[in-house]
């Protein structure tokens, strides 16, 4: 299934994407679907990010290849960082960064929404707990994360955080296609197969030390090829079995 959240009357309401409708949930569906009669079509509906998190754990440094070209080496274990909540951006919602900001970053990634609290859960275990898969874009102020030293500002700024269109459960997450495209051009082109940590271990990991709750997102890291993005610029995300996340700098 396709799981959106769209905007219905000025309120989010979740639903979920069928052909070119989207047929309207009466609750979140963590715990089953619930149609609420209504059915709406997909083009005219506003898309919401397909999440409610209580955190954003990213995972920095998944590919040996984007290790390297920020000058590392791959890390031997998964290396975590949270953005805000402040971060989360819709589908289409515009990107924009304070004008000190002198390099804007695209890092096209695969998303793992969670289904239900996660806990010490073991890696043969995690599908247990996922909702499904999206698209996300952790854009980064890289100017300002290598000033910092630290991650917390860079990561974190408004809107630093589209996730979209929808969260899928119809995909294996062990070998999906990841392009990103600047302007329609190819700048990023990976494999979830070239992970350095898979996402059943990486479930594992995280929970070992922190609770997922329902609706958690985890970023699971971007590929070789992250570059700057100026105003004026639109960035897709489009992961294979997924769907295509779109933004515009502004
Ligand atoms: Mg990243």
């Amino acid at each position: 299934m396709r799981y959106v959240r769209i905007e219905r009357q000025g309120r989010p309401c979740w639903g979920v994407v069928k052909g070119e409708e989207v047929l309207t949930l009466s609750k979140p569906p963590f715990d089953g679907v619930e149609y609420d009669g209504e059915k709406l079509p997909l083009s005219q509906c506003k898309l919401l990010a397909p999440c409610v998190p209580t955190k954003i754990v990213c995972v920095g440094k998944n590919y040996s290849e984007h290790a390297r070209e920020m000058g590392a080496e791959p890390p031997g274990f998964p290396v975590l960082f949270l953005k805000g909540l402040n971060t989360l951006n819709r589908p289409d919602g515009a990107l924009h960064a304070p004008e000190f900001v002198t390099r804007l970053d695209y890092e096209g990634e695969l998303g793992v929404v969670i289904r239900c609290r996660a806990k010490n859960v073991k890696a043969k275990d995690f599908a247990d707990y996922v909702l499904g898969y999206t698209c996300l874009n952790d854009v980064t102020a890289r100017d300002v994360q290598q000033h910092d030293g630290q991650w917390t500002r860079g990561k974190s700024m408004d809107g630093f955080c589209p996730v979209g269109p929808w969260v899928t459960d119809d995909v294996d997450s062990s070998a999906l296609k990841l392009v990103t495209r600047l302007n329609g051009e190819v700048v990023q082109r990976g494999n979830t197969a070239d992970f350095i940590t898979a996402v059943p271990e990486l479930i594992e990991f995280i929970t070992a030390s922190m609770t997922l709750e329902p609706g958690d997102l985890v970023a699971t890291g971007t590929p070789a090829g992250i570059g700057p993005m100026i105003p004026g610029d639109r960035v897709e995300v489009d992961i294979e079995g997924i769907g295509v996340l779109k933004n515009q700098v502004i």
